[in-house]
């Protein structure tokens, strides 16, 4: 008989009743280092104070009025955003899905409104990884995602990850824009060299094209800068958010150019929560909270810390490990055992990793994580491997 959930998750046996800062409770009491966040979501830690604060003032207050009226938290939240990135302009959606969607209609409407219609594609990369909605599963185009789903959204051309020849043979008078990761995080914590970031802003920008960054897992913090794109000095001209940017509480974003926005007027797109009084309040504290000044500087410090234990992780267990992998605190241990046997081996050992592509384990604790649980974390994952080793 079909569960009353569902069945699109292969779930853990885990249930968890009680977060707290990088530690998440099972009802027996047992307690799990929390090296998921969430999948990159809880940017501060469970139950960070501030946040639960923020909250629940708003949730006193008012939770929902929709976009038909006025919201200050949301203008306020667009303020903080603009003011802080390359953005002149934000679109708030509830998930990471929502934001692919309206990135992709704003980069057609864009070349529409400028007389241009036939220029619809969007070229993607493979490995990719943009949502599940209609839109973000063309996008990424895996056979995964896609078979069985019947016709998908046209207009998305497939290339390999960080193919820059084949990037340039691929743009035609068709070309709207690129999509891609700075940092690939379903696909296995693949980063795109900061050199090749370059390169694609300069081709973008000679063909004339739109460079859409996918920022919904390495955005707000997560790779010691406040969008992962400033570690290679180029901006996008649209971007997506989501995870992070909540800190727990469902609320994503396109963040665009004056220009990239310009097709967007009245009555063009909308979300009835998109931008609710809960979730903007929340967005605020937290990116209040990442841009505090020395915040970000005390993520690299720590990541630098984790990077460097990690390393000496993979050398311990060379049957184990291949490498390690990404920028800041978005990392991924390349596995040489089956991944999914070292996450396993990490529940046993009370530490919680995420699986993904490639045979990766992801590391992406709370932005918060402290010296003393990085040193517990490699202390735990160091027992998981060593069960994995001798079994
Ligand atoms: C998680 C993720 C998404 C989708 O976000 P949802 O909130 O699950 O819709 C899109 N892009 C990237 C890079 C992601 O990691």
């Amino acid at each position: 008989m079909i569960p009353s959930v569902l069945p699109t998750y292969n779930r853990a046996p885990l249930e968890f009743v009680k977060g707290e800062g990088s530690w998440l409770f099972e009802a027996d009491g047992r307690r799990f280092l929390d090296l998921g966040s969430g999948i990159a979501v809880n940017a501060l830690g469970h139950a960070n104070p501030k946040l639960v604060e923020v909250l629940s003032a708003q949730a006193q207050n008012l939770w929902h009025v929709s976009n038909l009226y006025k919201i200050p938290q949301q203008e306020k939240l667009a303020d903080l955003l603009v003011e802080h990135s390359f953005a002149d302009t934000v679109f708030f959606t509830n998930s990471g899905t929502e934001a692919c969607e309206l990135a992709v209609k704003m980069a057609r409407k864009y070349f529409y409104d400028k007389g241009q219609p036939e220029r619809v594609e969007i070229i993607t990369f493979d490995g990719s990884f943009h949502g599940r909605s209609s839109a973000g599963i063309a996008a990424a185009g895996t056979e995964k995602m896609v078979k069985g789903f019947g016709p998908l959204l046209p207009g998305f051309v497939h290339l390999t990850f960080g193919d820059m020849d084949g990037l340039t043979s691929a743009i035609s008078d068709q070309t709207a824009a690129v999509l891609i990761e700075p940092i690939q995080g379903e696909g296995g914590i693949r980063p795109l060299p900061d050199a090749e970031l370059k390169a694609l802003r300069q081709i973008c920008d000679a063909a004339g094209i739109l460079l859409i960054l996918d920022e919904v897992q390495c955005g707000v913090g997560r790779t010691g800068k406040f969008f992962a794109h400033e570690w290679a000095g180029v901006t996008p001209d649209i971007m997506m958010v989501a995870k992070g940017i909540g800190g727990g509480f469902p609320l994503g974003a396109v963040l665009a150019t004056e220009e990239a926005a310009s097709g967007m007027t009245a009555g063009t797109h909308g979300s009835t929560y998109g931008g609710n009084p809960l979730g903007c309040a929340v967005g605020c504290a937290v990116v209040e909270e990442v841009m505090a000044p020395g915040f970000l500087a005390e993520v690299n410090r720590r990541a630098g810390l984790f990077q460097q234990k990690l390393e000496g992780l993979v050398a311990a267990h060379p049957d184990v490990f291949e490498e390690l992998r990404g920028t800041g605190l978005m990392l991924g241990l390349k596995c040489k055992a089956l991944n999914m046997d070292v996450v396993q081996a990490g529940y046993d050992n009370e530490v919680i990793t995420v699986p993904a592509a490639d045979n990766v384990i992801r590391l992406l604790p709370p932005l918060t994580v402290s010296d003393d649980e990085i040193c517990e974390a490699i202390a735990r994952l160091d027992k998981a491997a060593t069960q994995v080793a001798s079994a």
